[in-house]
């Protein structure tokens, strides 16, 4: 089945981290190619041609506070601006996102304000875990070593 779309709200400790500041410029783009290759050039979450962004996708294991990188996939600017929710509201650009979350998931408002609303609750939770370690396997595994010493 394919997977809703979501978001992927990152605690504030972890916002520096950023995967395309970290690798050698062809490394990005090799991570950044291979993932619009793994989707036939479509958005992952809604299948959306044209211009893709790279998502980098994190888990957050809370019980010992690690962050890992799950992935990069490949993104509409639509669907980017929903997982990172918190900075489209931001920009003022929430009106859209909300528009785009029902239709790529065929969901109400009231569904959509139930999912924002537990994504905050995980968001204010995991804001509460101050030394989050990172677990970079995923580049590992692909022989990617980032170019600094990551991110904190
Ligand atoms: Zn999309």
């Amino acid at each position: 089945m394919k997977e809703k779309l979501c978001f992927e709200m990152v605690p504030e400790s972890c916002w520096r981290a950023n995967l395309r500041s970290a690798l050698a410029p062809e490394d990005w783009d090799k991570v950044r190619k291979t993932a619009y290759a793994a989707n036939g050039h479509r958005c992952y979450f809604c299948g959306a041609q044209g211009r893709l962004e790279a998502h980098e996708r994190w888990s957050y294991d809370e019980n010992n506070a690690v962050q890992k990188l799950e992935g990069v996939v490949a993104l509409c600017s639509r669907c980017h601006e929903v997982v990172h929710i918190g900075r489209t509201y931001a920009v003022g650009r929430g009106d859209e996102a909300m528009e785009q979350f029902m239709r790529v998931n065929g969901c109400t408002q009231s569904e959509y304000h139930e999912a924002l609303g537990k994504a905050n609750e995980e968001y204010l939770r995991r804001n509460k875990i101050e030394n989050w370690s990172i677990d970079l396997t995923w580049l590992k595994e692909r022989g990617i070593t980032p170019l600094v010493k990551i991110f904190y």
